[in-house]
């Protein structure tokens, strides 16, 4: 069930440096992030990894990354990360 409590956020994403001042979880039933968790930016696509939560902050996610996580979340965020590409090509 998704969860629709946003977070507030002040980090800029690693790959395309816009500012991230919020997230919303999409899958658990919670919306704070835990070190870790996975985010999709929303302007770039890029999968991105938590790596602390006050103040919270992620890195882009590497090869060795995607390796840790299901095949099902992996199809979802390839799913998010192709809507997102796609909503920008337009
Ligand atoms: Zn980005």
């Amino acid at each position: 069930m998704a969860c629709e409590e946003r977070i507030r956020a002040s980090m800029s994403c690693p790959a395309c440096n816009r500012k991230i001042d919020e997230a919303t979880a999409i899958q658990e039933d919670r919306a704070k992030p835990m070190v870790g968790d996975i985010s999709v930016c929303l302007y770039c696509g890029t999968l991105l990894r938590f790596i602390t939560v006050d103040p919270l902050r992620c890195r882009i996610m590497t090869d060795l990354d995607l390796k840790d996580i299901s095949p099902e979340s992996y199809a979802k965020l390839k799913f998010i990360q192709a809507r997102i590409l796609g909503d920008i090509s337009k």
